[in-house]
């Protein structure tokens, strides 16, 4: 609330608010609203970073349809990784194939474009690598 009066910016004696000249030194008032409110400026960083914290807390504690789906296939997807170095480990070049197609089709579930373009790679490699050795064996 505006109180009913203010001090003069220039001589310090108390006047009307509404004063457009001051009556101790005849100083031309300075309209309120052309200048910048410190107080204002205050409340409006207060308001502009409760907004900014409430999108966060929203964003973080309220995941979009998006994000739970990264949240549920993605531990499938490091599931099947686990099988596909299995696989690699065994060395059984179908079942190589096979793993890393799993694992790529995890990823396309999960809408991670990333990986699943990698772990397609990963299973032409591999397929390239099993079609070698099937026809090196009839050689
Ligand atoms: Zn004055």
């Amino acid at each position: 609330m505006e109180s009913e009066y203010k001090k003069c910016p220039f001589c310090a004696e108390e006047i009307k608010a509404d004063a457009k000249i001051c009556r101790y030194c005849h100083k031309e008032q300075v309209e309120k609203d052309s200048i910048i409110d410190f107080k204002d400026v205050i409340i409006m960083s207060i308001i502009v970073l409760v907004a900014f914290i409430g999108y966060k807390y929203i964003t973080a504690y309220h995941p979009t349809a998006e994000d739970q789906r990264r949240e549920l296939y993605i531990p499938v997807a490091e599931d099947y990784i686990e099988q596909y170095n299995m696989a690699v480990r065994q060395g059984d070049k179908t079942q190589i194939v096979v793993q890393a197609g799993i694992v790529a089709a995890a990823f396309l579930q999960a809408h991670d474009e990333v990986n699943y373009q990698k772990w397609k790679e990963i299973q032409n490699q591999a397929q390239k690598a099993a079609e070698k050795s099937i026809s090196d064996y009839y050689k």
